[in-house]
């Protein structure tokens, strides 16, 4: 079983970039199986390079490509170096829009405020929301940096909004329609729209 860097699946193309991630929701897909879309193991053996990134996006057909989407079996911002030089390779050489889908927790795991260069290099930015408070996202979420972690997240999303109009916020529907039109009430109070996902959608 080879591990894989860039997959498609339903169409996209996503990038693996990490495996790191600092969160253990319960909902995540990597405890339910090893790969989803055309990957046939997305568990990496290490965190790969830029250099490896970039030559896995050279291996690999993106002719009619749209969209690449930086997701995977961790969380992006986890390996942000390689995230930054991979979104403006992308943007420079291959003149594909980029999207990041990220749990908005950047800023804690980096130990430093990443908004401003992630949103200057990425063309969209997608935050988890999950829950509409943070003692339920602390339960489903269970983020290692505890009950801060929801506010940081919203202060994240918001800030994000500051510098690009393309964040949007998203929920998997698993959590019912009761709890998704809360979510609906906190995006909409943000100004930022909601995204509800099916669960065994991924992304
Ligand atoms: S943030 Fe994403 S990768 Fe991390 S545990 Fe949650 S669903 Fe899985």
């Amino acid at each position: 079983m080879s591990e894989e860097i860039v997959y498609t699946y339903k169409n996209k193309v996503y990038l693996n970039i990490t495996n790191k991630c600092p969160c253990a929701c319960t909902f995540c897909i990597r405890s339910k199986k090893d790969a989803i879309g055309s990957a046939d193991s997305l568990w990496l053996n290490h965190n790969p390079s830029f250099e490896e990134v970039k030559q896995a996006l050279e291996g690999f057909n993106l002719e009619n490509c749209e969209e690449i989407i930086f997701c995977g079996y961790g969380e992006p911002t986890n390996s942000f170096d390689v995230l930054i030089k991979t979104a403006k390779y992308i943007r420079e050489k291959l003149k594909i829009k980029t999207r990041v889908n990220t749990n908005g927790l950047g800023n804690l795991v980096n130990e430093r405020n990443i908004v401003k260069e992630l949103c200057e290099n990425v063309d969209a930015v997608s935050i988890s929301l999950n829950c509409s408070n943070k003692e339920d996202y602390l339960k489903t979420v269970r983020p290692k940096f505890g009950i801060k972690s929801y506010d940081a997240m919203l202060d994240f999303a918001k800030e994000c909004k500051e510098y690009t109009d393309n964040v949007m916020l998203s929920v998997v529907d698993v959590i019912g329609n009761e709890e998704v039109e809360k979510c609906r009430k906190i995006a909409d109070s943000i100004n930022i729209p909601l995204r509800v996902r099916k669960y065994d959608n991924s992304q």
